[in-house]
């Protein structure tokens, strides 16, 4: 189920444009519009969940496709093998700002540890 008022929802029911790179039913992913390194995809649950601290443990199994298909687009966008990093930023101290769970995938350059 999408919310109409949410900016990924709309990016899943095709109202707002995107460059996505991957789909199956549950999950989709799509370039970041401002990329944080080479390689700067979101993969996102088709249903609308704000945060991952809204996840129920019904929808448990939906992290897990989400990752998988984390791994699946480092391995499409051939950064996989140089490594990179998949994050979930969740809240206001988790820096998230788009209210709809998304696992940033960045690649494509050397991550620094820890994060700002
Ligand atoms: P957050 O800060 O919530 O972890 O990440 C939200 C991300 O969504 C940001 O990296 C931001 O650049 C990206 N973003 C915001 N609006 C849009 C949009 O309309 N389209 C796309 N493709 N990405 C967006
Ligand atoms: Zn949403």
């Amino acid at each position: 189920m999408t919310d109409e008022n949410c900016l990924f929802c709309k990016i899943v029911d095709r109202v707002i444009a995107a460059d996505i790179v991957y789909e199956t039913d549950r999950v989709l992913a799509f370039r970041d519009i401002g990329p944080q390194a080479p390689t700067h995809v979101l993969v996102i649950p088709k249903e609308h969940i704000s945060s991952l601290d809204d996840v129920t443990d019904e929808q448990g199994a939906l992290l897990g496709d989400i990752v998988l298909a984390a791994r699946d687009v480092a391995r499409a966008e051939g950064i996989a093998d140089a490594g990179f990093r998949a994050v979930i930023n969740t809240g206001g101290d988790g820096g998230q700002t788009v209210p709809h769970l998304h696992l940033h995938v960045l690649g494509g350059r050397g991550m620094r540890w820890p994060p700002g």
